[in-house]
Order: structure tokens, then sequence, then C-alpha cells
């Protein structure tokens, strides 16, 4: 028998299906026998690595057995392609990041055509195409049309290195995700996408996927999102109120201080009448330059009284109010009520501060000594008048409700998710379809004149945007006025770009639309995505959120985009998931299913 010789076989057989159009998938037929598998598209930064070819054979081996099954498969391939490392590397090498990110792809393409993989290639697609992007800033346009795309001054985290702004998600550990260089924090002129509209549903159809995605990939979403239950309450000071939101009301009539984040607009106002207005605002500045990863967790908690004092509603007594550098303005309404007894900070700060403590919620069983430290846990009720001997839970329910009576608060749900931040002040990245006018303001770039077309002669010298330098692009005519205008400089975060790059392979050559329904609602949703555990919340959130907004608008009927996740690790330390998986398809056939466990196997010892 001669030896395999892969360059004479596999060149010869790989020319056969090309030619054939063997993995073309055709449109139509019964939705029942269409799957649709995906990896998730690689980022083009130079060669296939093993991790990528682990990914895809995956994919590649699910979409074969169904296509031999006899289904029709979608298993379309394509790039992520804008982003940071095209702009890096046309610093650090003088390449045009276009020509960087093109020649990338051009050299993964043929390695992934050598590996045979089947994909169909003729629904390719690549994010830094203006075909593609264009619907990127249509859809921005629709957004901004309902309000979920705005703009507002944030302050942000900043990578003094990268010269842009960091998602929170892309921070770690106060670090930049990319570069790992110390974020700071800085005012910027943003663009966001309300996500936070979208937190409610994001949560609640996470109970669809059970059983179909990875628990741990469920659990950091629920927690990402973050959701909690409470009461907002209004503490009565001087002719004015302070907000308040808690988890906790059921230790209300343990409030024995407030206290205000020093970025709170109340802060100064209530130390000037408080007659304490030099010392507060020197607190305030020494505050602020602490270092932004510090905040929240000082080292030391320190803190300063404002001089004046709030009525806790519950028991009708003068409470003194404070500003500290414990608490956060971005979190919550930026205020706390203060229960040392019952929340271990507030103990700490109110010893040392010899604020008074009074103990309200207690152990159902045994004693607890407070003067070691806060009881945080839920229990029975002392010290608090006609709610004396209720359990916590039953207390939180009867203690909002006598608040909304009485015109102090009300039930309030709240979410640890942020609103995402989309401005990237960065060259390649797709426009924001934006322009400034002097008269009529904030203008949207009519439809018609879609894609705002990134400019290909620009100066990338590793500093600012290069797209403020670039003049004829910024130089604009208002689409209202026909007066002169200028153009939105910021990039969009390339997340937009990958959340939806899979419905547009349902319908890759559309010049009208991002993609037509019915072709759509043929192949989504997708039934088998594939990818790296680490995308648990960025990318697989926002995916969620754009095929929500995207059906909201009616350009789909379905509101998850995947069906079943695998992340890499599972399918490879579990084995029984791919059996279960089969199961779920109804492949019983035991030999096929070894060979195809075979097959991953063996991918698995080469990567
Ligand atoms: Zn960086
Ligand atoms: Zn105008």
């Amino acid at each position: 028998m001669s030896r395999y010789d892969p360059r004479k076989i596999e060149e010869k057989w790989q020319k056969v299906w090309e030619d054939r159009g063997l993995y073309r998938t055709a449109e139509g037929g019964e939705k029942d026998r269409k799957h649709y598998v995906l990896e998730m598209f690689p980022y083009p930064s130079g060669r296939i690595h093993m991790g990528h070819v682990r990914n895809y054979t995956i994919g590649d081996a699910i979409a074969r057995f169904l296509m031999m099954k006899g289904y029709r498969v979608l298993h379309p391939m394509g790039w992520d392609a804008f982003g940071l490392p095209a702009e890096n590397a046309a610093i650090k090498q003088g390449t045009h990041p276009k020509r960087w990110t093109l020649e990338n792809i051009e050299t993964m393409k043929r390695q992934l055509r050598m590996l045979g993989f089947s994909y169909d290639w003729n629904r390719e697609i690549a994010t830094c195409d203006p075909q593609y992007y264009r619907w990127n800033q249509w859809i921005f346009l629709k957004m901004y049309e309902r309000g979920i795309a705005y703009r507002k001054k944030a302050e942000v985290n900043w990578c003094p290195h990268d010269e842009t702004v960091l998602a929170n998600e892309q921070v770690i550990e106060g670090r930049c995700w990319r570069c790992g260089t110390e974020v700071v924090r800085r005012e910027v002129p943003s663009w966001f996408l309300k996500i936070t509209e979208y937190a409610d549903r994001l949560l609640e159809d996470l109970k669809k996927l059970e059983g179909k995605w990875p628990e741990r990939v469920l659990a950091q979403q629920r927690n990402w999102i973050g959701r909690s239950e409470g009461a907002l309450i209004r503490f009565p000071c001087g002719k004015r109120t302070i907000e308040v939101f808690t988890t906790r009301p059921d230790t209300l009539f343990g409030t024995t201080f407030m206290v205000l984040a020093p970025e709170h607009p109340l802060t100064l106002r209530l130390a000037k009448e408080g007659g304490k207005l030099s010392e507060v605002s020197s607190f305030i500045e020494k505050a602020k330059k602490e270092r932004q990863t510090q905040r929240g967790e000082p080292a030391k908690k320190e803190g300063i009284d404002l001089g004046v004092k709030a009525i806790n509603p519950a028991t009708g007594k003068e409470i003194p109010v404070w500003t500290a550098n414990y608490v956060l303005y971005e979190y919550g309404t930026g205020a706390i009520m203060a229960v040392p007894a019952h929340d271990q900070r507030d103990w700490e700060f109110a010893r040392k501060y010899g604020i008074e403590m009074i103990p309200v919620v207690f152990p159902r069983k045994g004693a607890w000594d407070f003067t070691r430290g806060a009881f945080e846990e839920e229990g029975i009720l002392k010290n608090s008048g006609e709610f004396d001997g209720l359990e916590s839970q039953v207390a939180k329910r009867k203690i909002t409700e006598w608040l909304e009576r009485e015109g102090y608060g009300e039930l309030k749900v709240t979410y640890r998710l942020r609103d995402w931040n989309i401005s990237r002040q960065r060259y390649w990245g797709t426009p924001i379809p934006i322009i400034y006018c002097d008269t009529c303001g904030t203008v949207p770039v009519p439809e018609d004149d879609l894609p705002v077309l990134l400019p290909e002669k620009v100066e990338i010298a590793g500093r600012g945007n290069p797209l403020e330098r670039a003049e004829e692009f910024v130089k604009a005519v208002c689409p209202r006025c026909g007066g002169k205008a200028k153009r939105e400089t910021d990039t969009m975060d390339t997340f937009f770009d990958s959340s939806w790059y899979f419905l547009r392979y349902c319908d890759p050559n559309n010049e009208r639309q991002p993609f037509d329904r019915e072709k759509a609602d043929f192949w989504m949703p997708v039934d088998i995505y594939i990818g790296g555990i680490e995308h648990a919340v960025l990318h697989l959130l926002y995916a969620r959120f754009f095929q929500k907004f995207l059906r909201d608008i009616g350009l789909t009927s379905y509101d998850e985009p995947f069906e079943r996740l695998i992340t890499q690790g599972m399918v490879l330390k579990k084995w029984v998931s791919i059996g279960s998986l089969l199961d779920h398809l109804g492949l019983s056939e035991e030999d096929d299913i070894e060979l195809l466990k075979e097959k991953l196997n063996s991918m698995a010892e080469v990567g």
C-alpha cells in the first residue's frame, strides 16, 4: 500500500468538492430538517493556530455528520476583521490596517481550505467590508431612532496606552484586557446602547436556555445582569430628600446615619447648609484623586460629617449625614442608609467615627455579638415597632408597603448591568453615522447616504484618533440645513460587529437590508454555536440583546439567537455532552457517534 500523501490526495479532492459546490447551502426545504452549525468567527490576527483548529473541527465534524444524515446544513465562515491589533500593527510595521487585515484573511483562508473544512465560502463575510458595516450603521440608526443609542458625557475607563475607552467588561482587575496597561478614569462624550432596557428580558429568557447552554455560562450572565429587588426610600433632610436604594428594607429601623458619595450633587450643597463647605470640599478633592480601582473598596474607610441631619422615616429620629470614600456614585442612587449592626462596612465606619449602632435583626437561633461585627444575614426583627417578631423576608415586604403608604418609598428592582459604551477613539472600526451641525445639533446620517465610508488615507501615528486628523472625513454637509457640519469621529466597539453576524450569514449579499426576514427565519436560531467560554458575558450577552432588538423592529421572529452553546472545554472533557447532544438531535446510531467522537478525540490530542 502506498503512503498517504496529503498534498496529492487532499488537494485533488478539495478541488472536486469545490467544483461541485458540495458545501454550498441551498435555500428552502423543511424547517425541521435544517441545521445551522456555527463556530465563533475568528479575528484575522495572522495565522490559524491549533486553538482555531480544535474549535472548527468540532463544528466541522458535527456539520458533516448532519449533512450525511440528510439535513440541510448551514455552516459558514467569516472574519471579525475590525479592531485594535490591525492598528497596532500599522503603528509598528507601517502597514495600512486594511492591507494587514486583508493579507491575514487571505493566509488564514488558505489554511482553512487546506484543512478541508466544510464551509460554504460563498457566504463568507468580513466585518471591515463596507457591505457589512453599512448595516452596522443602519442598525445603529434604528437604535438611535428608538432611543436605544444615545450620547452622553461619561466618566469612562481609559487605556492610556491604546488611547481608547474600554467597556467595564474590558477592564480586568483595573487593567486593559488587551495590553495590560493600568486603566484610568476620564470624561469623554460617548455613544451608549441602552442594553439596560433589555435587562429583564435578557434575564428572564435565560430560562429558555437551561439545559442547552452550559450552566456556568448561564450563571455568569445572571450574575452580570445582577437583578436585585429592594426598596427605594426617601429620607427627609430639611427641605430636601435623600434617595437610597436598599435590598434590606428590613433593617430600616437600624439606620443610624446616611452616607452620600463624594460626587453626589447634594454633598456640597448639604455641606454648605451644615457650615462645613471648605472641609468637605477638600475631602472630596482627595477622594476623587484616589485611584478608581480603590474606590468602593478603599484601604481605609474615611469620611466627614456634613453637619446636617436627615430623618429616619421609620423611627422619626434625626440621623447625621456623612460623605465617605466607600460609597460609589455610579452604584444605586449614590447614597446609602447606613446600618452598622447589619452591614460590615457600615459597622467598621461607625466604629471608627463613634456613630450609634442599633441591632434590629437577630439570628433565629442563638445569639450574635455585635461588638465583634455586623450580623449580615436575615433573621427575626426586634426594635422595629409594629414589625417586631417578623421574619426578614416578610418584614421586607411589609416595611416596603408601609413606606409606600406613607409616601416615603416604593418597591424597586435594580440591575448591576450598565449601558454599553460603544464609542472607540480609533480608526479601524465602523464609523458612527452621526453629523454635528452648529445650527441643527446632532443629526443622523440619512439611510440613503450609508455607508459612511472609512477613509483610506489617514495618518496612523499611535496616539489619539487618526480620524480626527482626516480633514476630508471630518468635514461634512448637514443633511438637514445644508450648512457646514462636522462628522462624528468615534468608531464602534467591534463587539457591535459580532452581535449580529450570524444573521448576515443567512443572507450575506443583501444590498437592501441587513438580511431578509424569511431567509433568517428559515435558518435561525443557530442550532449549535461553538466557541470559547471567555465569551460568556461579552459577546454572548450582546448578541442576545441585538437579537431581541432586531425582533422588536420586525426583522426576525426569534428572540434568542443560539439554541445550543458548546464551549470547547466542555466538549473535550465531557463526552457525555456530545452523546446527549446527538441524542437531542435524534441521532442514535452508535457507530456514527463513535466515529464522531474518534475524530474529535484525535483533534484533542493534537491541540
Ligand atoms: Zn490597552
Ligand atoms: Zn444643520
